[in-house]
């Protein structure tokens, strides 16, 4: 087994994963950039594309903006285009919503709908084509890694950092480890996501420093959630989703998971 099949374990997240049947995610970061390339052409403002978007299944008046034929058109587009595409991904996600206990129905993360991860891949991917040199620009920047890349690991030697929780490096092959080694190589400072109150913690650094520019590692529905909570805070945001969500949260006991170093690398670049 070479060290790129023994590090990329295909995984089936409670609700998606981006190995889909195959042993890498690699088609998926394929088919994530074709699918916003075309709807590029048909909408070529990427932050009006992004807006569209965020916005479905919200009322009409709290769009902001009119909408017109023609958006709607494209929205039609390109929910329909997204559930062809990207099904594959999210097998798991009507299963997982049928036995969904009431008292946890009111949680939006644990409820997203399929459709909502094929609209949250597609942001994340605008997202980080929109703010990506910004972020490359900002004086400041640190990264997020979800604590559930080292949740198994009972002997998990991080310590307290001074915003967040930082890695010791104890284990060679620990995706957090992995992560904050190429992170760090590019200038970007990697913290463990322990924070429950990141609207405080954003808006605290921001205050700290200015040009600052935030980098998240998370399951799909949280990361598009934190990409938008830094919009509003004026950080510009890139990230990268977990290959599948199998945190305690999401199944009864952690499992282990991982996300696309490649592809870390070549949104840093
Ligand atoms: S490598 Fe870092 S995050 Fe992983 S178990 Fe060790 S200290 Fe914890």
């Amino acid at each position: 087994m070479s060290n790129h099949e023994k590090l990329y374990t295909p995984v089936q997240g409670k609700t998606y994963s981006l190995f889909a049947e195959g042993d890498d995610s690699e088609r998926y970061y394929t088919e994530i950039k074709r699918l916003a390339d075309a709807f590029l052409q048909r909408c070529p403002d990427e932050k009006r594309l992004l807006g569209l978007i965020q916005k479905v299944g919200k009322k009409p008046f709290l769009l902001g903006w009119k909408t017109t034929e023609a958006d709607r058109k494209t929205l039609q587009f390109v929910r329909e285009t997204l559930r062809q595409s990207l099904s594959i991904y999210t097998q798991n996600v009507s299963e997982h919503l049928k036995s969904l206990p009431l008292a946890k129905r009111a949680d939006s993360t644990l409820a997203t709908t399929e459709e909502k991860y094929h609209l949250y891949m597609l942001e994340i991917e605008l997202v980080n084509r929109i703010y990506r040199e910004e972020f490359k620009r900002a004086d400041y920047k640190f990264a997020l890694i979800a604590h559930c890349l080292r949740d198994f690991r009972p002997d998990c030697r991080s310590v307290k950092g001074d915003i967040e929780a930082v890695c010791r490096g104890c284990t060679e092959d620990c995706f957090i480890r992995l992560g904050s080694v190429l992170l760090e190589k590019y200038g970007i400072k990697p913290y463990i996501s322990v924070e429950m109150d990141q609207e405080r913690l954003f808006r605290r650094l921001k205050q700290e420093h200015p040009r600052i520019g935030a980098l998240g590692i998370a399951c799909i529905p949280e990361l598009a959630m934190g990409m938008r909570l830094c919009i509003r805070t004026g950080i510009p945001p890139v990230g990268i989703p977990l290959n599948a969500n199998r945190c305690a949260r999401w199944m009864s006991q952690a499992h282990e998971t991982s996300f696309n170093l490649e592809q870390l690398e070549e949104l840093l670049r």
